[in-house]
């Protein structure tokens, strides 16, 4: 998105901000005097030198909170023009009534508060909702915009349980683990939705585009992997693969040094996601249609020079034969050295100093030119590594004409395909003892996508736009969420909340 329409965005949802709760005008003096008492209570008679300054601090940001809450509370609960009307339409069709209203806690940025919202109910089909529920994205959650997107912007980077406590420590807001996953995981499906839908043509940053094709495993729970052959001593699969497209552009900062990435150029898009389409279907596979909207994105479709970086994997040529039919293809000169080295291992062993003799002289030889004597090498070391290999490398020769692709000045030892599984996957969903379901590791691969490519900005000016409604929370049943802190399915979640 670009820039002016970001704030024309930011701006429309500031004026409504601004709108309904602002016109009932000040504060009533009775909180004025609460917040004063609350904070002449913490700061003491004697002022503030009686107090450790670490202890002034927390107690104070405590009271501070505490005080914005209530605040918050006074200034939505004022509002009840959601009531407005006698009824509103229902999803069945028929009239839902007004039946009053009910209260709910929910957690912000300040701590808990108590959030009253009209109910309407439908006699016709037996079911009913909260209008203010929907506006707020608060439907089945019980945390505000602000706290959801905090949360998100931490469940991101560590754990679940890592985030709970980073929120209580920088945020002073208590948010058990279970309630981060749950929150997470919605905005990272709302994430993912957006990004299926919201596909703005850029047009090309450089002549020449590159784009990055990988996969790498996923460790997931029993049942999501049930059935599938995997590399397990029984044959069984403990993991699935996470395929992810990169778009990045590159330069040359010196005439004869190598060809480097540029900065903040890198954008991914991942998941758990089918490469294969039945012969019938006429319609790209689930990952294809992922990497066409990334390069639409981008401007890769329309770049003078594409060039698609992978791996020897099949379903990678395949499908950027299909996609990108011009696109010049290389297989990563990393992924390519790390075979040889392969080969060399398992001829010589780790001890051997011929081991690394011979890999040298290949690699050097597959810098120089044509793979040809490579190939010829492979076949003469015997083995069947080496045959295997020798395989390799003859099906993907015309991918790997390094001198060649150098000389057009196209950047082929990026190392960018493998740093980007490590940094997209591995730092957050690859820790020891994490075990995924399908659904869970998607949406929070797109949520880490969407951060990583520098979009999360972007996404919340749209929800915002969209009066919040873009996240949807599983739902239950509206009339039990109103109960107050006993009754409240989602007061579990909630440790020690004011
Ligand atoms: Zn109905």
């Amino acid at each position: 998105m670009d820039r002016g329409r970001q704030s024309d965005l930011r701006g429309e949802a500031e004026a409504r901000r601004a709108g309904d709760p602002g016109k009932k005008g000040a504060l009533e003096p009775a909180l004025d005097g609460e917040i004063a008492a609350e904070l002449n209570r913490l700061l003491g008679a004697e002022g503030p030198a009686s107090f450790d300054f670490g202890a002034l601090e927390r107690g104070l940001r405590e009271g501070v909170l505490a005080a914005a809450a209530k605040i918050l509370q006074q200034v939505l609960n004022a509002d009840s023009s959601d009531q407005a009307s006698a009824d509103r339409p229902c999803a069945c069709g028929r009239p839902a009534r007004f039946a009053g209203r009910h209260d709910k806690w929910i957690t912000t940025l300040f701590g808990r508060m108590r959030l009253s919202r009209a109910y309407y109910h439908c006699t016709g089909c037996g079911t009913g909702f909260y209008p203010r529920d929907r506006e707020w994205g608060l439907e089945g959650s019980a945390l505000s915009p602000g706290l959801t997107r905090l949360v998100g912007r931490v469940a991101a980077e560590v754990s679940f349980g890592s985030s709970s406590e980073l929120l209580r420590e920088l945020a002073g807001v208590a948010v058990d683990a279970k309630q981060v996953e749950r929150s997470a995981e919605a905005l990272g499906e709302a994430i993912a939705r957006d990004e299926r839908e919201q596909v703005l043509a850029s047009s090309p940053t450089a002549g020449t585009m590159y784009l990055g094709l990988d996969g790498t495993g996923l460790p997931v729970r029993p049942a999501e992997c049930a059935g599938r052959p995997g590399k397990q001593p029984d044959g069984s699969a403990r993991t699935r693969e996470v395929k992810l497209v990169q778009v990045w552009t590159a330069s040359r900062p010196s005439p004869e040094g190598p060809v480097q990435r540029e900065a903040g150029s890198v954008s991914y898009s991942a998941a758990v996601e089918s490469v294969a389409c039945a012969d019938t279907e006429r319609d790209l596979s689930a990952f294809a249609q992922r990497v066409e909207r990334e390069a639409k994105r981008r401007g890769f479709d329309r770049a003078a020079r594409q060039v698609v970086l992978g791996d020897g994997a099949a379903w990678i040529w395949n499908l950027v034969s299909e996609v990108f039919p011009r696109a010049i293809q290389i297989v990563d000169l990393f992924h390519a050295r790390e075979r040889l080295w392969k080969v060399a291992q398992e001829r010589y062993g780790p001890d051997n100093e011929l081991r690394g003799v011979w890999a040298r002289r290949r690699c050097e030889e597959l810098e120089a030119g044509p793979v040809e004597p490579v190939i010829t090498a492979l076949q003469a070391l015997g083995g069947a590594e080496a045959a295997a290999a020798a395989g390799y490398f003859r099906n993907n020769r015309h991918r790997m004409r390094y001198a060649t692709f150098r000389r057009m000045g196209l950047g082929v030892a990026s190392g960018v395909v493998e740093a980007g599984c490590k940094q997209v996957v591995g730092a957050r969903l690859k820790r020891s003892g994490m075990h995924w379901t399908v659904a869970g590791g998607n949406a929070i691969l797109a949520l880490r996508c969407c951060l990583l490519s520098g979009r999360f900005e972007d996404f919340w000016a749209r929800r915002e736009q969209a009066g919040n409604r873009l996240i949807v929370f599983s739902t239950t049943d509206p009339r039990a969420e109103s109960a107050g802190p006993q009754g409240d399915p989602e007061s579990k979640y909630v440790v020690g909340g004011r």
